[in-house]
C-alpha cells in the first residue's frame, strides 16, 4: 500500500492518507503529492470537488513525518527541514484558496500536519472520535501549517489558550473554534462520500449535518479569556499564578511542559495576526518565519529528541519559562527577506537546466517543457528543442537552475561537464544524471556534488528512444530520499515509474545489472533460434512454445529477435535500432567494469560482452539493433 492514494471518481478527486500505522502522519513526499494533485485538477472540468480522508479509526493525520528533519538537523543540514516546510505551507494555502470546494473527514486525531490538509478546505467534518490539536510547542515549534491563521480568527483568547497549551479539542470544540465547520456522524461518512463522488455537489453535507456534541472549551472561556489576554507569557503566567484555582493550575502544568520561546513566539505570532486585514498568506509567512530559524536558533532539535527520539520527556530548553528576553522573540520572527516563503505560482514552477539533447535528452527536455516547467538546454552540438531555451554554455544552463539534468554518452564526460557546473550551482539544488555511466563515476560526482551542499542522484533510464519521446521511460535511482523527492515531479513527466534503489551509485549498479541480463538473454534467445532452424523447427512454433513456457523472457515476449514472429519489434523492420548494438556493448563493458572492481564473477557477463564487441567491432553489428545477433549466429556453423 503506498502511503497516499490520489484518484478521481465520479466527479470527484479523491486524496485518501493510508498510513495508518503512522498515524497518517505526512511525509514531505506525501504533501508535494497532495499539492501536485491539486493543481492537476485546478482546471479539470471532471473534478467538481475534492474529498480528503484517510485510513484507519485512529487519525486522520497525527501530523507531519519529522524523523528525517531531525535526521538531517542534528547533522547541521537545515535545509531539507525548510524544504519540507516551505512547501507544505503552499499547499496548505493551495487548499485554502482552492476554486473547487475541498470536503475533509477528520476521524480521530487531527494534529499539526494533519491540521494544514485537513482544517483549510470549506468543507471540514469532524465525528465522535475527532481530537483536533495545535501540538507544536511541545517540540520547539510554533503552531504553523496556517494553525496561526485559524487560531488568530478564534473567539476571544482561545488561540493564544490552544496554541500554546496544546489542549485537544473535541468535535464541538473544533466547530466552535474554526477548525472544523459540521458534525456528522462517522458511521454516515461512507454512504457521503459515495453521494459526493456520484453528484459533485456540495448540499448533500448540508442536509446530513447534525447538532455537534457540547464544547468542553465553553466552560472555561471567561478564565481563558481573563489570563490569556496578556501582552506576552510573562503576562499570561503571571496571571495564572495568582490565580491557583484549578484552571489556572491545570494551565500552568500544560504551559510548563511546552518550549518557552515556541509559546513566546506563538502568543506575539497571534497578537501581530489577529485583525481583519489576516490572510492565510501572511499567517503561513510568519510561521516560516520562525520554523526557518527553528533548528538553528530554536529549541526544536532538543524537542524531537525529548519528546519522540529519546522519549525521556525532559527537554533542555534554551530560557527558563517565564524568562524568554523579548529579544530572542523578535529575532525568532523577523522578516525573512528573500528566503520567505512565497504563493507565486510562476517562481513556484522548478528551472531546469537540460545537458546533452541528443537522441534522449532531447525529447526528455521537450516533455518537461511541455508540462509547464522552464527548461534552459545546452548540446555540444547545435539542436533545437521546442519549448526549450538555448543556452550558450553548460555554466549558463547551471547558475540559475533549481535541478540540472544531464544526458551525455558517457562517464569521461559526465565528470567533464560536473567539474563545470558544480562549483556554480545554487546550495540544496540538485544534479540529475540519466545517463548510463559506471558505478565510480555517478559516486564520484554524488560525492563531489554532496561537497558542494548540492543534492545528487543517479537515475539511468531504460525505455529507450520511444520511451523518452512518449514520457514512458523508467528510472533506475540512487541517491538520497531529499532529492529523490524533489525529482519525483520530473520523473513523473518524463517516464512512468520511477524506483529508489538506495544510495549514489545504486541506479547504475541496476541499470548495468538488469541490462547485463537482457545482454545474456538476447544471445540466448537469439541462440535458441538459430539451433531451433537447424533442427527444422518452425519458428511460430517456437516462439509459440517458450513463449509460454520456463524459456520465456522479455527478449522473446516482447522484443522477439526473429522477424513475422511476436510482436513488432525491430527485426520486424531490418534491425533498424531500438537499442544500438553499441549501447548494448557499452553497458555490458560497464557491468564487467563493475564486476571487476567488486571481484563479481560473472562468466555468461563477460562471454555476452565478448561476443557484442566482435559483433560491433569486427562483423557488421555497428548500427544495428542489438537483436541482429540472430541473423548473426543464424550464418555460422560451430566453429
Ligand atoms: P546521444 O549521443 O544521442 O546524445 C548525447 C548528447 O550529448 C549528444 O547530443 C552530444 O552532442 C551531447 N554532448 C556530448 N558531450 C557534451 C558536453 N560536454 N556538453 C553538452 N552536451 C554534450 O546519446 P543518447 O542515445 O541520447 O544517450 C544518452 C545516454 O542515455 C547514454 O548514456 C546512453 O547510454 C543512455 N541511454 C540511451 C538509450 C537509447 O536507447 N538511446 C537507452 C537508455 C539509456
Amino acid at each position: 500500500m503506498t502511503d497516499i492514494h490520489i484518484r478521481k471518481s465520479g466527479h470527484a478527486g479523491r486524496i485518501t492518507l493510508q498510513r495508518p500505522k503512522a498515524l497518517n502522519a505526512l511525509t514531505y513526499k506525501m504533501c508535494l503529492q497532495i499539492d501536485d494533485a491539486l493543481k492537476a485538477w485546478r482546471d479539470d472540468d471532471e473534478v467538481a470537488l475534492v474529498i480528503l480522508d484517510a485510513v484507519g479509526d485512529k487519525a486522520f493525520c497525527a501530523g507531519g513525518d519529522i524523523a528525517e528533519m531531525y535526521e538531517t538537523g542534528t547533522k547541521g543540514d537545515y535545509e531539507y527541514g525548510r524544504k519540507f516546510w516551505f512547501d507544505e505551507y503552499r499547499m496548505n494555502n493551495r487548499i485554502h484558496e482552492y476554486p473547487k470546494p475541498v470536503v475533509s473527514f477528520l476521524q480521530g486525531f487531527t494534529m499539526g500536519g494533519g491540521v494544514g490538509a485537513g482544517c483549510h478546505g470549506s468543507h471540514r467534518i469532524v465525528g465522535e472520535t475527532s481530537q483536533i490539536a495545535m501540538p507544536e510547542c511541545g517540540i520547539g515549534l510554533v503552531p504553523d501549517v496556517g494553525g496561526s491563521f485559524v487560531l488568530a480568527n478564534a473567539p476571544g483568547r482561545l488561540g493564544e489558550y490552544l496554541g500554546t497549551t496544546a489542549a485537544r479539542m473535541n468535535a464541538g470544540d473544533a466547530i466552535l473554534v474554526g477548525f472544523a465547520d459540521s458534525f456528522i456522524p462517522q458511521s454516515e461518512w461512507p454512504a457521503l462520500i459515495e453521494a459526493l463522488e456520484t453528484t459533485g455537489d456540495i448540499s448533500v453535507l448540508e442536509q446530513a449535518a447534525h447538532d455537534p456534541p457540547e464544547a468542553p472549551l465553553l466552560a472555561i472561556t471567561d478564565e481563558v479569556d481573563r489570563h490569556f489576554a496578556g501582552e506576552s507569557l510573562g503576562d499570561i503566567l503571571n496571571s495564572l499564578e495568582n490565580d491557583g484555582g484549578e484552571f489556572a493550575q491545570d494551565a500552568i502544568k500544560r504551559l510548563s511542559r511546552n518550549a518557552p520561546l515556541s509559546m513566546a513566539c506563538t502568543i506575539e505570532m497571534i497578537h501581530r495576526l489577529r485583525g481583519r486585514n489576516l490572510t492565510m498568506r501572511k499567517a503561513l509567512d510568519m510561521e516560516y518565519r520562525f520554523t526557518y530559524r527553528a533548528m538553528e536558533h530554536g529549541d526544536f532539535i532538543e524537542g524531537i529528541r525529548a519528546q519522540i527520539i529519546d522519549k525521556d520527556r525532559n527537554p533542555k530548553w534554551q530560557h527558563p519559562l517565564n524568562g524568554v528576553p523579548p529579544v530572542a522573540v523578535s529575532k525568532m520572527l523577523i522578516p525573512l527577506g528573500k528566503n520567505a516563503v512565497h504563493f507565486d505560482e510562476e517562481e513556484d514552477s522548478m528551472k531546469i537546466g537540460f545537458i546533452g539533447l541528443g537522441n534522449m535528452g532531447g525529447p526528455m527536455a521537450a516533455n518537461l517543457a511541455k508540462a509547464g516547467y522552464k527548461v534552459a538546454g545546452f548540446d555540444t552540438q547545435n539542436v533545437e528543442i521546442e519549448g526549450v531555451e538555448n543556452a550558450s554554455s553548460a555554466v549558463d544552463v547551471a547558475k540559475e537552475a533549481d535541478v540540472v539534468i544531464t544526458m551525455l554518452p558517457n562517464g569521461a564526460i559526465l565528470r567533464a561537464v560536473a567539474d563545470q557546473i558544480i562549483p556554480v550551482m545554487k546550495k540544496g539544488s540538485v544534479v540529475l544524471d540519466c545517463s548510463t555511466v559506471d558505478v565510480e563515476s555517478a559516486r564520484d560526482v554524488a560525492a563531489q556534488a554532496n561537497e558542494a551542499e548540492l543534492l545528487s542522484l543517479d537515475a539511468p533510464v531504460s525505455g529507450g528512444v520511444g520511451g523518452a519521446s512518449g514520457g514512458t521511460l523508467t528510472f533506475m535511482v540512487g541517491g538520497d530520499q531529499n532529492g529523490f523527492d524533489v525529482a519525483l515531479p520530473l520523473f513523473e513527466v518524463m517516464g512512468q515509474k520511477a524506483v529508489h534503489c538506495g544510495p549514489s551509485g545504486n541506479g547504475q549498479a541496476a541499470k548495468i545489472c538488469n541490462n547485463m541480463i537482457l545482454g545474456i538473454t538476447m544471445i540466448g534467445t537469439c541462440e535458441a533460434f538459430a539451433l531451433a532452424d537447424k533442427l527444422g523447427l518452425d519458428r511460430q512454433a517456437m516462439f509459440d512454445v517458450v513463449s509460454t513456457s520456463s524459456g520465456y523472457s522479455w527478449t522473446m515476449n516482447a522484443y522477439c529477435p526473429a522477424p513475422g514472429v511476436g510482436p513488432q519489434s525491430p527485426a520486424d523492420n531490418g534491425y533498424l535500432p531500438g537499442f544500438a548494438a553499441e549501447l548494448m556493448l557499452k553497458d555490458l563493458r560497464l557491468s564487467q567494469q563493475a564486476a571487476k572492481a567488486a571481484d563479481a564473477d560473472t562468466p555468461m557477463g563477460q562471454a555476452a560482452t565478448e561476443l557484442y564487441e566482435q559483433f560491433v567491432e569486427n562483423e557488421d553489428g555497428l548500427g544495428k539493433d542489438f537483436s541482429a545477433m540472430l541473423p548473426r549466429l543464424e550464418k555460422r556453423g560451430r566453429s
